[in-house]
């Protein structure tokens, strides 16, 4: 049988522009679909309606146009699709949730007594001794609606090969616990949602920040749940970091990319993705070339780039 034909995605969320960190990731999930004859899909993860602004969804996608970085299909709008998460929560996830009233207060003082009691002594990410929700609500019975929902992720370690990090293993319940599905506003948890639309839209690759890999093992328990098909490949891409090796982000205010001169923006992120280097041209007669060339190999094992001054 002829294998689907793959189907990657970028899914920024609008709380700011595009800055470097967040180019580099849409740049390389961009070469590399289209270097495996791909499909790229664009999905703006604005669920947070707080954080979120249409006009950084406006820019963001303006400054995508500018680069050459054209999305295939129909951009999908998260904000538009809180009945399909809520639908998967009452129906196939409703078994894992439950309603939770626990303040974060009064976890704050249940850490604060265990801690007391010697319980809490590590709480590094993936100790079975970590902070993680005690499940005092779960027996509770409580309304769904008019409380948050907490989703119970398995209590065993689930492995994924990815192709840039490596072979990885995780228990997402010792990293992180019976995590907050839907807040009692009705927020929806963004690995959730991205999990559910990356089964929806049958994405086959997933090529994302590093920051993120923390969320994964719950995003492959959270698609087995709900029987959407998993996500075949893997890559975690190194975190973008100042010269001084600060992560790039918009708290510390990564400055928005400078699209006046996109041919050199693209040179620099392909610099920086330690690809070969390309002719100056058209965005995109430049990417054109870029994912001609396009190799991960000199990302794999790498947790950090620098970037340039
Ligand atoms: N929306 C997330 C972000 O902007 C990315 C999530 C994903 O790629 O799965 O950091």
């Amino acid at each position: 049988a002829l294998a689907p034909q793959p189907i990657g995605r970028f899914a920024p969320s609008p709380t700011g522009e595009l800055h470097l960190g967040s180019l580099t990731t849409a740049l390389a999930s961009f070469c590399h679909i289209k270097s495996l004859n791909g499909q790229w899909l664009l999905r703006i993860e604005d669920t947070d309606t707080e954080r979120c602004d249409r006009q950084f969804t406006e820019q963001i996608l303006i400054d995508l146009e500018t680069l050459g970085l054209h999305w295939d299909g129909d951009i999908i709008y998260q904000s538009e699709r809180i009945d399909i998460y809520n639908d998967y929560l009452s129906s196939a996830l409703r078994p894992l949730t439950y309603g939770c009233q626990c303040s974060r207060k009064d976890l704050e003082q249940y850490w604060a007594q265990e801690e007391q009691n010697g319980l809490v002594n590590d709480t590094s990410q993936g100790s079975p001794n970590r902070k993680r929700y005690p499940r005092c609500c779960i027996k509770a019975g409580l309304n769904r609606q008019e409380h948050k929902l907490r989703i119970q992720l398995p209590d065993y370690r689930i492995g994924f090969n990815d192709g840039i990090q490596g072979i990885q293993w995780d228990n997402p319940q010792q990293t992180l616990g019976d995590m907050v599905a839907r807040r009692q506003d009705g927020m929806i948890n963004y690995i959730l949602a991205a999990s559910l639309d990356d089964g929806l839209q049958q994405v086959t690759h997933v090529m994302r920040g590093l920051d993120i890999l923390p969320m994964t093992t719950a995003q492959i328990s959270i698609m087995r749940a709900v029987h959407l098909p998993p996500i075949d490949h893997w890559y975690h891409l190194p975190l973008i970091c100042h010269p001084d090796g600060q992560k790039l982000s918009k708290q510390n205010l990564a400055q928005p990319i400078d699209t006046r001169d996109p041919s050199q923006l693209i040179a620099t992120a392909l610099q920086l993705l330690q690809q070969p280097a390309v002719d100056q041209d058209t965005p995109t007669n430049m990417l054109k070339q870029a994912i001609a060339q396009w190799d991960n190999t000199p990302l794999q094992g790498k947790q950090q780039l620098n970037a340039p001054h």
